[in-house]
């Protein structure tokens, strides 16, 4: 998905900028003359590399770690389970 941004309508990013943009880039939503002046300022700007390199670490993780909770705890799935019985058990025919 593109995203209209604030670099649409400035032609140097500043810091602020590009740190209100760090995940929309690291999940590829900016237009790419919005990644242009984003990397052209990453280039250059030590701070907002090391901003957007953490950003994405933090992406990552949040990410892994979303996946590996996915499954439902024991009880849940055993509690389901015995309501998923007694519910086919109740219409089954005598
Ligand atoms: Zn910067």
């Amino acid at each position: 998905m593109l995203t209209r941004t604030v670099f649409d309508s400035f032609a140097i990013a500043t810091c602020g900028a590009v740190r209100s943009q760090s995940f929309a880039a690291c999940d590829s939503e900016l237009s790419d003359a919005a990644l242009r002046e984003i990397n052209a300022h990453l280039h250059e700007c030590a701070a907002c590399r090391a901003r957007l390199g953490a950003d994405a670490l933090f992406l990552r993780v949040v990410r892994a770690a979303a996946v590996a909770s996915e499954t439902a705890p024991l009880s849940l799935r055993e509690r389901v389970a015995l309501a998923l019985h007694m519910r086919t058990t109740e219409n089954a025919p005598a």
